[in-house]
């Protein structure tokens, strides 16, 4: 579903979420002075410019050119020409997208170390524009570049598939363009339905492209790697003993790994990124070598990095022979048996630090490899506080302690709870994300990765908020989570938006008080109760709901369309204090209620893809026995 509306500047100030705002905390960021929007671009139905691609240009280049031409074209009514390079004129003036040849002559500096993957220049060469990325075969900056060029043009903002913002313009001016914009982090992933597999949605909302991680090794894979079933008889010493997870230590479990690994980077050609990681359980392996190889490395996660270490190199030297030009990395989870860094600790388990106050590896063999990637997972953390809350703080120590024996390190977290019902409630994490981001972003962290659903639902409960608010501060950690999230409001809901930021702000407050008052985490286990949730509560948010439905009747006669966008919106919310009544209050409903009921959340979740209650918890069965029990 795809929505677009162009609706009236508010009067309130557009949040600067595309700005590239200059701070001496952010070693990253790197901009220029604005200035006046001069030269003319669009006038009266007509523009002197077309947009510039090469012959040979990569998919997301002529992605981004085809969404500059939509987007302008709906602001302005003006249909950009996309010209191949081969049919470009001599004096006709270009919007130059990606590695044009032009590009190349112009002598303007492409850095691909520092545009990274994602980053992005905007430059002016007399009436001529150069908007591209990193030279890297993903192009994703050249698609971020257009969405910059188009926010600074026509107020262009992505907030969500339901809600794209710009102005109506019939006179487009740009300005003289010398921008460099990198993010603050240089891979950014929300995984949803949506974010996992919808590109266009990926893109727009400013994550990274997923098309370099493999399809098949990516979650839990040992058992992936190493099936129990074709190894176990043969070699159970690989294995610990409850046969859940294998012995990292076994040197020829190691060797074996190696080579059947190859044959997965052998079958994905294209991809980049291989995860190797612990089965989903708490167990590690306690086997005689496993407890030695603790003893030397400090902790079973140090053992896991010289295993990564180990099979990465065996990896790379394969490449290396066979295919020179290809560069993998290699994922793995710090997670329950993983957790803690091998990093040295004095005799009352603290961590020692040098006299430059930095922690002290273990050994030389626990640093990682370069092209190790380390996901930092703490799932069992409360994470509706923030890391270095004091109940997290010995998260946040170890976060900062991976940093020394990782350069590459992604913040991987969970805005979900994975128990029963845990779907069908937002996490209180909302402005917590900038704070985490920002402490992330000061430890060397260079990738954020927030989970949801994984790829088999989309979400409810103000995901689409979250995902905003995210998805901006992964690129600026600078910005402020509340401006974000009452601008999205704002645009999301016109009318209705005061009833969606008090639902916003009660749901907010209760979370916080209850959670802080009865000293619980929120965040994990079973917590979908009637005391978490009473019914004055569940109430107060669905006469929220009505009043934002009753706040857009005003459209209905004028703008059907924008009334129809906005009770969309709404509806998904709905799904929220819907879930509560039907599971927590059912019989305070008449059956004639409840049906009704169900036959509302009903659509609604198969109208926003919202197919699970909890982890492996479909919906649909819920519904069928809600249905059964009228
Ligand atoms: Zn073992």
């Amino acid at each position: 579903m795809k929505i677009l509306k162009r609706m009236i500047v508010l009067g309130l100030s557009l949040i600067t979420c595309f700005s590239a705002a200059s701070c001496s905390s952010c070693k990253k960021k790197k901009t220029t002075e604005e200035n006046e929007a001069t030269t003319e671009f669009i006038r009266n139905g007509y523009s002197r410019y077309s947009i510039l691609i090469a012959d040979e240009a990569g998919a997301n280049e002529e992605y981004a050119a085809k969404e500059l031409q939509y987007f302008m074209e709906l602001a302005t009514g003006y249909e950009l020409n996309i010209v191949k390079e081969s049919q470009a004129e001599e004096n006709a003036k270009y919007l130059s997208i990606g590695h044009t040849d032009m590009l190349a002559e112009s002598g303007i500096e492409v850095n691909n170390d520092q545009l990274g993957r994602s980053g992005y220049r905007i430059v002016s060469q007399g009436d001529d524009v150069y908007l591209f990325g990193a030279d890297n075969g993903e192009d994703a900056g050249t698609v971020y570049s257009v969405y910059k060029f188009l926010n600074d043009t026509v107020g262009y903002v992505y907030y969500s598939d339901y809600t794209i913002y710009y102005e109506d313009k019939t006179e487009v001016y740009i300005k003289d363009y010398d921008l460099t914009d990198i993010p603050t982090f240089d891979t950014r992933f929300i995984n949803t339905m949506k974010g996992g597999s919808n590109n266009e949605y990926m893109l727009r909302m400013r994550m990274t492209p997923r098309n370099n991680i493999s399809a098949t090794l990516n979650g839990h894979t040992h058992f992936q790697v190493i099936p129990p079933d074709e190894y176990y008889t043969d070699h159970p010493d690989w294995f610990n003993g409850k046969k859940n997870q294998l012995c990292l230590s076994n040197e020829e479990m190691t060797e074996e790994f190696a080579k059947n690994l190859i044959e997965f980077i052998k079958a994905e050609p294209t991809r980049s990124l291989f995860q190797l990681a612990l089965q989903d359980n708490f167990d590690g392996c306690d086997c005689a070598s496993c407890v030695a190889a603790i003893e030397k490395y400090g902790t079973y996660g140090g053992v896991n990095n010289v295993f990564m270490n180990r099979v990465s190199e065996i990896c790379d030297e394969w490449l290396a022979a066979n295919q020179p030009d290809r560069k993998v990395s290699y994922a793995t989870y710090a997670y329950y048996a993983t957790e803690e860094p091998p990093v040295q600790k004095d005799e009352n388990g603290n961590y020692i630090k040098d006299e430059n106050g930095n922690y002290i590896p273990t050994c030389k063999e626990v640093v990682t490899r370069d092209n190790v990637v380390m996901r930092i997972a703490f799932i069992q953390m409360n994470r509706n506080k923030p890391i270095d809350h004091v109940l997290s703080a010995n998260y946040y120590e170890n976060l900062k302690a991976w940093g020394a024996v990782s350069n590459n390190m992604q913040f991987y977290t969970y805005s979900a709870n994975y128990a029963e019902n845990g779907y069908m409630y937002a996490l209180n994490d909302f402005d917590i994300t900038e704070r985490n981001l920002r402490l992330c972003r000061d430890n060397n962290v260079t990738d954020a990765y927030f989970v949801f659903g994984y790829k088999v639902t989309d979400m409810a409960c103000l995901y689409d908020l979250k995902a905003y608010c995210m998805t901006q501060l992964m690129w600026n950690a600078d910005l402020k989570y509340e401006e974000l999230a009452m601008d999205f409001i704002e645009k999301s809901y016109a009318a209705a938006a005061p009833y969606m930021k008090e639902f916003y702000n009660v749901y907010r407050s209760w979370m916080s008080y209850y959670e802080d008052t009865e000293q619980l985490n929120l965040s994990t286990g079973d917590c979908f109760s009637s005391k978490v949730f009473p019914k004055t509560f569940v109430d107060k948010l669905h006469s929220l709901i009505e009043q934002a439905y009753a706040a857009i009747e005003v459209y209905k006669d004028g703008d059907p369309e924008l009334y129809e966008e906005i009770k969309n919106k709404i509806n998904k919310e709905e799904i929220m204090p819907l879930y509560m009544y039907l599971q927590l209050y059912g019989d305070s409903f008449t059956s004639v209620e409840r049906s009704e009921m169900i036959s509302d959340l009903e659509s609604y979740c198969n109208r926003f893809n919202v197919y699970y209650y909890g982890e492996t918890k479909k919906m649909e069965s819920r519904l069928s026995a809600w249905k059964a029990s009228l």
